[in-house]
């Protein structure tokens, strides 16, 4: 159901019960199944609870979605649904029982919604066999040798997030006979250890296929050791900001022990392919014993504010777990100077990369250049950000020939040449307007250009960019 489309007469109708909230309850006995979907999701979107709470005992189907219609995670719809699930398993003599083996909160795909609304406009008849008989296999427990399973993911961000996992553990421990809580996203930005802890120790760790630690205190991270181990599905790996709240004499054995902890359950992550380090200052000279602990090659490396050594840099393309890359981005970076280990790094991981981000590594026309050859070869590039790098109009008029003829880029970020500021760093206007579309016009001689863009960097006056993509767009103070 379309927000857009005009209401259809069921949709009208459904409506018009749902405004008598108990004559709608009552009515679920009579309602014939395949009308459920279409009431469940307006009374969901009205946020009646009543109504989802008599709704999901007598679901008609195995696989009930709701995370595709989640806009916001709200804690009263959530008791609902969960309240619906413990009718559901009191009432087994029911006539009217419902089959629901799955509650999904995290599913974004919406077509079996489209289905059951009868407006999905592709092949039905597979999509319903998919999601009506087979619930989505989501985790290692898929034999389920309990009845039913609710997947999730947890958020311990703030305290609306907190209050919903919460709530959610709370039930499914009480009830962990019967319910599989299968926590597939776990993303903590909490301050008080002592509740994630509580959290860990009630969720299947093997479940979990992506983690995200923010914004936590490096003396926290040794406690979290046991359970990292545990996650033994982990593929996606995204750690931001662990810092440090002691001084520093007093916290190198800190810093040494969750350094080795982290390390030492790497090995266990034998699915984990992609790993994602945003500020994390103790990863400095030590990027060897990161990778080198891997199991399995990485399809995604991303690090951001980070400094990495010429020791770090000189381990790359040497680096086994960094053969089959697909994604590298190195943003907001300090780069050592001597920058042809990453040259040998792209020769190597020619055939496979897809991604390549060098944003904001300030990189000059010599520590450039030398990425240029292997760059022309990477055939299997679909994006490349070279965005807040000081690189000259020669420079960018080379590596626009060498990348000209990869006929794959859908998205291309440039800077602009640096023959586009006066020596105060201020754009010269006139100069940017002319420049990027010669600059443009080098990409056309070879194939037709999807997303290109062009930018200065930002303006010291008014924090904006000048931009060209088909047109240029200038800071504010050049308007
Ligand atoms: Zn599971
Ligand atoms: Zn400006």
């Amino acid at each position: 159901m379309g927000d857009r489309d005009p209401p259809t007469l069921q949709q009208l109708a459904i409506e018009g019960l749902l405004r008598e909230e108990a004559l709608a309850i009552s009515a679920l006995e009579v309602m014939p199944p395949m009308l459920l979907p279409a009431m469940f999701e307006v009374a969901f979107k009205n946020r009646q609870t009543n109504v989802l709470r008599a709704m999901v005992p007598i679901w008609p189907f195995p696989y009930l979605p709701v995370g595709a219609l989640i806009k916001t995670p709200h804690l009263e719809t959530l008791k609902a649904l969960l309240g619906g699930l413990d009718a559901f398993f009191k009432q087994m003599d029911c006539p009217r029982k419902g089959k629901v083996r799955v509650l999904d909160l995290t599913t974004t795909d919406s077509h079996c919604w489209s289905i059951w609304a009868g407006t999905y406009e592709g092949d039905c008849s597979q999509q319903v066999v998919r999601h009506e008989q087979q619930p989505m296999e989501t985790c290692h427990d898929s034999g389920m040798k309990n009845n039913l399973k609710v997947v999730t993911e947890l958020k311990l961000v703030d305290n609306d997030t907190k209050e919903y996992a919460t709530h959610l553990v709370w039930w499914a421990e009480k009830k962990k006979d019967s319910i599989h809580l299968c926590c597939l996203k776990l993303q903590i930005w909490e301050p008080c250890i002592s509740n994630v802890i509580e959290v860990l120790k009630s969720v299947d760790l093997q479940c979990i296929r992506e983690l995200h630690l923010r914004s936590l205190w490096i003396d926290d991270m040794a406690a979290f050791g046991p359970y990292l181990g545990q996650m033994r599905n982990l593929h996606t790996l995204v750690l931001e900001g662990i810092t440090n709240n002691f001084r520093m004499d007093e916290s190198q054995g800190l810093e040494e022990e969750w350094i080795s902890t982290l390390l030492s359950q790497f090995p266990k992550f034998h699915c984990l392919q992609h790993l994602y380090i945003d500020d994390i200052y103790l990863l400095v000279g030590c990027m060897r014993e990161w990778l080198r602990s891997l199991k399995k090659p990485l399809e995604t490396l991303s690090i951001k504010y980070c400094h990495l050594s010429q020791a770090d840099l000189d381990h790359l393309p040497q680096c086994l777990n960094l053969s089959e890359l697909r994604h590298l981005h190195l943003s907001s970076l300090l780069l050592a100077e001597c920058l042809g280990p990453l040259g040998l790094l792209l020769e190597r991981v020619k055939a496979t990369l897809q991604s390549l981000e060098l944003e904001k590594c300030w990189l000059e026309d010599s520590g450039f250049r030398v990425l240029l050859p292997a760059l022309s070869q990477c055939s299997q590039l679909t994006k490349v950000n070279f965005i807040d790098n000081n690189l000259s109009l020669p420079l960018l008029m080379q590596l626009l020939h060498n990348i000209a003829k990869l006929s794959k880029l859908t998205q291309e970020l440039y800077p602009a040449p640096l023959e586009c500021y006066d020596p105060s760093g201020l754009v010269l206007v006139h100069q940017f307007d002319q420049l990027c579309p010669e600059l443009m016009a080098i990409i056309r001689t070879e194939r037709k250009p999807k997303k290109v863009t062009f930018a200065t960097r930002q303006c010291h006056k008014c924090f904006s960019c000048s931009i060209y993509e088909l047109e240029s767009r200038h800071c504010l103070c050049s308007q």
